[in-house]
C-alpha cells in the first residue's frame, strides 16, 4: 500500500513531483546532471527541452502522482519502492503552470503519471488538466501528454484531441526483453497497441495529423542490444511515423537488483557513451540518409564506445573515399566524417562559383575539419 503524503501544499508537492518526472524523458530533457535543468525559486524543475520542429524552449515537466502500481524493475517510482508518494489535483496543475506561463518562464508543459489500478483513471487527470487548459483557459500553447501504459482506445484519441505531442514509453526493443523489465505490464497490449493506434491517428490525412508522437528507450537495463535498439528505431521511423525516439541510459542501483542492468559489463559511464551514441545514429539515420543496416556494430551487436558510428561506417567502407568534394552529391559529403548538414551546405554553395582546392576554402582549421580533410580529395 502506497504511503501517501497529503499534508503537502501544492508547491511542496510539485516539488517532489516535477523532480521525479526526470525518470520519465520522451521529450529530451536533459537529466544527466542538473545543470541541464533549472531549479526555480519555489523548488520546481524546469527542464530545456529540444522541440521535435527542432529548437529548444523551456517546459514545466510534472508527474501528476508518483503513485504506482506497476513494478518496472529500472524505475525508482514503481510499487514496491519505499519513497515520498503524492498527487496532484488537476487544478493545482494548471494554477501553477498558468502562473509560470503568464510570467514567460515556460512555454510549455509536459504532464505524466504513475499508474493505479486501472490506466484510464490517470490518464484521467492528465486528460483533465489539459481540457481546463485548452476549454476553460483558452491557451493554445504547447502541451506534451504521457500516453499512459494500457490506456484504452477512447483514452488515447481524448488525449490526442488535447496534446501537441504525445508519447507512449516503448522502453526496451522487443517482448522477450520487455519481460525481464515488467511482469505487469503487457507489452503487446499496454505498449505496441497504443502507439500503433497513435501513429494510424496521426499519420497524414488522418484526424489528428497535427499532433506528434514521440517514444523514450531506456538503455542497457535489459541486456538489449544496441543493434537491436537501432533496428527497432529504424522500423519505427519508417513505418509508424514517430518523430523523434529518445534514449535515456540506465544508472545502476536505480533499479531492483535481480535486473540485468544491474550486473552488465558496462559501467555508468559506458552507458552514458551508448546513449550518446545512439543519438549519433538516431541522426544519422533522421538526416543523413543511413538506414539502420548500414550502421557498423561489433560482433555483440553493439556500438563502439570509441569511435563516433559515422567514423565507423566510414572505417568500414574504404572503397567510398577519396570523396572529391568538388563533384560529390550533397548525400555523399554527408557520409564524410566531421562534415555535418551546416557544413555540407557550405560546400555546395562555395563550390557554385570556384572550385575547392584545399578544405580551408569552406572553413577555419578545426579538428571536424582535419578529419574531414583526410576523407577528400581535391580535383575538379
Ligand atoms: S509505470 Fe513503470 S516506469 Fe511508469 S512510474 Fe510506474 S513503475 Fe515507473
Amino acid at each position: 500500500m502506497a504511503n501517501i503524503i497529503n499534508s503537502l501544499d501544492t508547491q511542496q508537492k510539485l516539488s517532489i513531483l516535477s523532480q521525479d518526472s526526470q525518470y520519465d524523458l520522451a521529450c529530451a530533457c536533459g537529466t544527466k546532471n542538473d545543470d541541464h535543468r533549472v531549479r526555480s525559486k519555489d523548488d520546481t524543475w524546469l527542464y530545456p527541452v529540444s522541440l521535435p520542429n527542432g529548437g529548444t524552449s523551456v517546459l514545466l515537466k510534472t508527474l501528476v502522482s508518483n503513485v504506482c502500481s506497476n513494478d518496472c524493475a529500472y524505475c525508482p517510482l514503481r510499487a514496491d519502492f519505499d519513497t515520498r508518494r503524492c498527487v496532484l489535483e488537476p487544478e493545482e496543475v494548471v494554477k501553477v503552470f498558468l502562473d509560470y506561463y503568464r510570467r514567460k518562464v515556460v512555454f510549455g508543459l509536459f504532464i505524466s503519471s504513475g499508474v493505479t489500478g486501472n490506466p484510464d483513471s490517470s490518464m484521467d487527470r492528465i486528460i483533465q488538466i489539459a481540457n481546463i487548459l485548452r476549454k476553460r483557459e483558452q491557451f493554445k500553447g504547447y502541451i506534451h501528454m504521457k500516453v499512459l501504459p494500457g490506456s484504452s482506445d477512447s483514452a488515447i484519441e481524448q488525449a490526442l484531441t488535447l496534446a501537441n505531442n504525445v508519447s507512449v514509453n516503448i522502453e526496451t526493443p522487443g517482448e522477450k526483453n520487455f519481460k525481464k523489465l515488467s511482469q505487469c505490464k503487457d507489452y503487446l497490449n499496454d505498449i505496441i497497441r497504443p502507439v500503433k493506434l497513435i501513429s494510424q491517428l496521426t499519420q497524414k490525412g488522418a484526424p489528428y495529423s497535427r499532433v506528434k508522437q514521440t517514444t523514450q528507450f531506456v538503455v542497457g537495463a535489459s541486456e538489449e542490444t544496441d543493434q537491436e535498439l537501432v533496428q527497432y528505431a529504424g522500423a519505427l521511423y519508417n513505418r509508424l511515423n514517430m518523430q523523434r525516439i529518445y534514449f535515456s541510459a540506465y544508472q545502476r542501483g536505480l533499479g531492483k537488483p535481480h535486473l540485468p542492468g544491474e550486473h552488465s559489463h558496462y559501467s555508468n559511464k559506458d552507458l552514458l557513451t551508448r546513449e550518446h551514441r545512439l543519438y549519433q545514429v538516431d541522426w544519422l539515420l533522421r538526416k543523413y540518409s543511413f538506414s539502420d543496416h548500414e550502421i557498423p556494430f561489433d560482433t555483440q551487436g553493439n556500438l563502439s564506445l570509441v569511435i563516433d558510428p559515422k567514423e565507423g561506417w566510414a572505417q568500414r567502407h574504404p572503397e567510398f573515399f577519396p570523396l572529391n568534394i568538388n563533384r560529390a552529391s550533397k548525400e555523399q559529403l554527408l557520409r564524410v566524417p566531421g562534415l555535418g548538414p551546416i557544413m555540407v551546405s557550405r560546400v555546395l554553395k562555395f563550390r557554385k562559383q570556384n572550385r575547392i582546392k584545399e578544405i580551408q576554402d569552406i572553413g577555419k582549421m578545426n579538428k571536424r575539419l582535419t578529419k574531414a580533410q583526410s576523407y577528400l580529395s581535391f580535383g575538379s
